[in-house]
């Protein structure tokens, strides 16, 4: 509890040791401390949950997760990371629940995991990492996952992963070894996530999936701040029309991981309203005092700190 409010943290990442061990240099890459939290969904996940009140974390694999995987390997391997999490969640039903990872390199059979994921272990949605060996979802070939989670009313969590080699090379090469995080967390994975993003609308996915429910971290990847000029600029003449504003508040929730500002929670407020703004931490990439220092902060009615806390997620995963 914060404030005696229930607190449910929605983008909390643990590895399975199995999929880790194909994410090349991913292990090198992190300290000891992540590693030791990254392959805990026990005593210690809940020691740190305790001590700071977050009654729920809903877990997904970390980034890359399935999603850099060919097709023969990831329908089998995406299938045991599942059933490992709903194994360990089942230790724990009160306290965890999951995303589930799919193996978008073969679409059908990630539709058909998403659904034996929401119906056979109770997970509450998917969590897909950046693109799919070089392709942007808004392809129609991944709409038949959509289309699943559409018809079971669960969201597609869209989280970033290292961006595309290309972009990689043009944009930040020659900053990259001074300053390993612009292409990460500090500007690339936003900027990628956020064309993901833009990509599915301008694709007319929401125009046939009109309930599809999509989340995005990091207080929407900019887009909040960018939504006027994104949607006045899209309906400047001699171009298709679109909804852009229209789409991105009714089909789109954000959360709060890795990104504790205030000015940006009033934008967001403002442009998306409170009921599509969700609280997650990014455990263990972001320490979990982190966020709760900031909350200590926020001047906002305790209505609006239910629904952040925990009433939005509650609706959203039906938890
Ligand atoms: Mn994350």
């Amino acid at each position: 509890m914060f404030k005696n409010l229930p607190v449910i943290a929605i983008e909390e990442h643990f590895w399975d040791r199995e999929l880790a061990a194909q994410l090349e240099g991913a292990e090198g890459r992190r300290s000891q401390k992540q590693l030791d939290r990254l392959f805990d969904i026990g005593e210690l996940r809940l020691r740190e949950m305790d001590a700071h009140g977050i009654e729920m974390q809903v877990l997904s694999h970390g980034a890359p997760s399935s999603q850099k995987l060919d097709a023969a390997i990831s329908v089998d391997l995406t299938r045991r990371v599942n059933d490992r999490l709903a194994e360990m969640i089942a230790k724990h039903p009160t306290r965890f629940a999951a995303f589930a990872n799919l193996p978008t390199a073969h679409p059908e059979a990630a539709a058909r995991e998403l659904e034996r994921a929401v119906k056979d272990l109770g997970f509450k949605g998917a969590m897909i990492h950046g693109l799919t060996n070089g392709l942007f979802h808004d392809d129609k070939r991944f709409w038949c996952i959509y289309e699943m989670a559409e018809t079971l009313d669960v969201p597609i969590y869209f989280h970033p992963s290292f961006p595309n080699a290309n972009v990689a090379a043009a944009y930040y090469e020659d900053y990259a070894a001074q300053y390993p995080q612009v292409i990460r967390a500090a500007w690339g994975y936003t900027i990628e996530t956020a064309t993901q993003a833009i990509r599915l609308i301008l694709s007319g996915l929401f125009e046939t999936h009109s309930k599809l429910k999509i989340i995005l971290g990091h207080f929407g990847e900019t887009l909040p701040y960018q939504l006027w000029r994104i949607d006045s600029a899209l309906r400047r003449p001699g171009q298709a029309q679109v909804d852009f504003r229209g789409h991105f508040t009714r089909n789109f929730y954000i959360t709060t991981s890795g990104h504790f500002s205030t000015p940006a929670l009033v934008c967001a407020m403002m442009e998306m309203s409170m009921d599509h703004i969700l609280f997650a931490i990014d455990d263990p990439f972001v320490e979990n005092h982190v966020a709760f220092d900031w909350l200590k902060t926020l001047q906002i009615s305790d209505h609006d700190m239910g629904k952040l806390l925990s009433g939005n997620a509650k609706k959203l995963l039906k938890l």
